[in-house]
């Protein structure tokens, strides 16, 4: 797919740093894994990160394609106003959709429709509902606004417990704020089928809200699972999360949506904070049309994925079929000490997602930062087969 990847990103860093100039970047910054407490956070220099292969946040390791980078670098003119021109995202993104406009609201990534939906719905006590593990920033700021979760464990094959699901919601109908769905789920991969996502909808009390966070939905390729957001044009109440972080290569830059009945997303609304930056408003227009770079990302991603996972499983290790720019492997040992290994050869993996703390999560990089994957997995754990289970 040459004329998409590799891309020329002179012009756009060009614009970059003439903006930034001023601000003088220090060679050192702190960087870190999400959810560390501060005092533990390693340092680590630039240089030292652009060294390492990245394989721990479900990042897009080749970035936004050309017309992003384009339509950005032209946009750039408006860096200095705050929220208009924007490139007529809204409108886009609810034409994309075959949505109204009121049915669209943008947030500074999909993490912040997630933080929005917690303020505005988790209001007078109400809990949250859901599996873990899951997308733990959700639960964690649940948590910072003193609102209690109910997180039921995922079945033996790591699937999400529908029938769980539905009774824990009508136990405590009154109280529910709403029920969070990740899916494809972070960290496992795992689908929630499109016929367990109606089962969910038709066994819960209507007016209980449930959040479908489709962070992943472009990668999907099992033909069991649909997005939900036909249900938002029927009127239902849910709210679809979606991100420009993975597919289209742009977490730094910040942009998600929900999709919503317009009084449930007014319900919201008033939480919104706006701080969206002009630029990747442009830059998200420019993604929509951009499905050949789409395609092209789900297929490296998921032939990636598909050539570790049977590499990791002829050495006896087990995998959690995916079907995200991740995978989980279980080491039989617990996690931790093996993230540290990896960060001492040069490869960052993910956090540890309790309870599942013998799986590590391992996001698809490039090919080059997958085979360095590989030769430090077989250094760390050589032993697959004889460790037996
Ligand atoms: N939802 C899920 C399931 C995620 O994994 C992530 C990020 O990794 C997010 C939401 C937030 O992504 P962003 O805020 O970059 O859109």
């Amino acid at each position: 797919m040459s004329g998409i990847y590799p891309v020329s990103r002179r012009r756009f860093f060009g614009g970059v740093a003439t903006a930034v100039g001023a601000l003088s970047l220090k060679p050192e910054l702190r960087l870190w894994s999400q959810g560390a407490p501060a005092q533990q956070r390693p340092r680590r220099t630039v240089d030292e990160y652009d060294l390492m292969a990245k394989l721990g946040n479900n990042e897009n390791p080749y970035g936004p394609p050309e017309s992003v980078l384009k339509a950005m670098t032209d946009a750039f003119k408006y860096a200095n106003r705050y929220g208009y021109p924007d490139g007529g995202i809204t409108e886009a993104i609810a034409k994309h959709h075959g949505v109204k406009t009121e049915n669209v609201m943008l947030g500074a990534g999909s993490g912040e429709i997630l933080d929005i939906a917690c303020i505005a719905l988790l209001q007078d006590g109400r809990k949250v509902v859901g599996v873990e593990p899951s997308y733990n920033i959700l639960y964690q700021h649940a948590a910072s606004l003193k609102a209690d979760q109910i997180k039921l464990p995922l079945l033996k094959d790591y699937s999400q417990d529908i029938p769980a699901m539905i009774r824990a919601v009508k136990q405590n109908h009154r109280d529910v704020g709403f029920v969070y769905l990740c899916n494809p789920n972070n960290p496992t991969g795992r689908i929630v089928s499109a016929k367990e996502v109606a089962q969910l909808l038709d066994g819960i009390p209507e007016d209980v809200p449930v959040l479908i966070d489709e962070a992943y939905h472009h990668f999907v390729e099992d033909p069991a699972y649909a997005t939900s957001v036909p249900y938002v044009l029927e009127g239902r109440q849910v709210i679809v999360a979606r991100t420009f972080s993975k597919i289209s290569g742009l977490a730094g830059m910040r942009l998600g949506y929900a999709l919503a009945p317009r009084e449930l997303l007014n319900r919201m609304r008033p939480f919104s904070t706006g701080s969206i930056n002009a630029v990747v408003k442009w830059g998200g227009v420019a993604a929509l049309n951009d499905t050949a770079s789409q395609a092209w990302v789900k297929k490296v991603n998921n032939e990636l994925r598909a050539r570790t996972t049977v590499q990791l499983n002829a050495m006896g290790y087990e995998t959690i079929p995916s079907e995200g720019n991740f995978f989980m492997v279980h080491l039989r040992k617990p996690v931790q000490p093996v993230i540290e290994e990896f960060r001492k050869k040069g490869v960052l993996v993910g956090r540890p997602f309790p309870p599942m703390l013998e799986h590590l999560r391992v996001s698809i990089g490039t090919p080059d930062e997958m085979g360095r994957f590989m030769v430090a997995f077989k250094e760390i754990l050589p032993n697959g087969k004889a460790a037996g289970g």
